[in-house]
């Protein structure tokens, strides 16, 4: 009996490549498509000469072609951090229509399940805490963050659509703040910033007065997550995030302890529409995932330290 084959769109990406892998290792033939403008080939290299991994560049807001079968279409094209998507806003808008539309055509023409990475930005700046999937939200359309808020909305709309309209099989994750190697230093995320910061003895640049809170979790457990959720039969959205929640504040001096850095921490303006709480209910999750993270914070971050140590030993 031939592999299942999946296509992981985004598969350059730091959930992407993760995922690449984790499909591999699961027995299955990969396909990893990126067009490279925040993925980055090096996540990926390692897979270039197993027989059960392929890579093409190529961008999913045009018609997409995969020749042969497919079973699973991973959807994780997009600009994911926001300087990324202020940045590029016509293109965070488009991979999140036109490259959700394009992508959904594809999974219907092969018959393949389709799986969505959503975000918790479709919470917005959010007024129930924890999140649980019933909110509905608080997003600002026109805000800086729409763009990227609003099109993960859109996509979501656009996959229940394909899965009522057209019988899809579809399944939607909403990915909550994650960490990890494979991150790029230099995406002005939270963690990485501090990170580099810390390392290179640079003031750690905390945003507002540090209040605002995340939850952040470790990469290998939102993997497992996302991969539970393509195998099991839940249609709706379901959360995959780590509940472990901390103040901005908090986080920068948890990683100028553990790096045993002398930075010191300074205060900016805070970024318009910048969610002041955000924490995963991942009681869905539980239940019909039996899923929950196991990695804490203090080991993800040791994890990734050492993979941010050695790339910037590397460069
Ligand atoms: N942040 C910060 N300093 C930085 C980068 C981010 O204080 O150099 C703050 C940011 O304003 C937000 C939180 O850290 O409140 C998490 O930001 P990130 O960009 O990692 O992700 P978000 O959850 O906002 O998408």
């Amino acid at each position: 009996m031939s592999k299942k084959k999946v296509l992981v769109a985004g598969g350059a990406g730091f959930l992407g490549s993760h995922l690449c892998e984790k499909y591999i290792e699961n027995d299955f033939e990969v396909i990893c498509m990126d067009n490279l403008i925040t993925g980055n080939a090096d996540n990926v290299k390692h897979l270039f000469n197993n027989p059960d991994f392929s890579f093409v560049k190529y961008d999913v807001t045009n018609f997409v072609h995969v020749s042969g079968k497919l079973d699973l279409v991973l959807n994780f094209a997009s600009p994911a951090s926001p300087i990324d998507y202020l940045k590029m806003p016509i293109q965070t808008l488009k991979v999140g229509s036109l490259g959700v539309h394009k992508t959904l055509g594809l999974a219907k023409e092969k018959g393949a399940r389709y799986l969505l990475a959503s975000t918790s930005e479709v919470y917005g700046d959010p007024l129930m805490h924890p999140q649980h999937e019933d909110y509905w939200g608080n997003v600002n359309p026109i805000g800086f963050r729409g763009v990227y808020d609003e099109a993960k909305r859109f996509a979501e709309a656009m996959t229940m659509a394909y899965h009522r309209f057209h019988n899809l099989d579809t399944r939607i994750v909403r990915i909550f703040n994650t960490y990890g190697p494979r991150m790029r230093l230099e995406d002005g995320r939270a963690l990485p910033t501090f990170v580099g910061q810390a390392l290179r003895g640079d003031d750690i640049t905390v945003f507002g007065d540090g209040s605002q809170t995340r939850s952040f979790c470790f990469v290998d457990d939102l993997i497992e997550g996302i991969y539970r959720l393509s195998m099991s039969d839940e249609i709706y959205p379901v959360n995959i995030g780590n509940p472990a929640e901390i103040t901005i504040k908090e986080f920068a001096e948890e990683i100028v302890s553990l790096t045993g850095s002398k930075s010191r921490i300074v205060y900016k303006e805070l970024p318009k529409d910048d969610p002041q709480v955000r924490q995963p209910d991942i009681s869905k999750a539980r239940e019909v995932l039996g899923w929950e993270p196991k990695v804490n914070r203090t080991e993800g971050l040791k994890r990734t330290l050492k993979y941010f140590e050695e790339l910037i030993l590397k460069s």
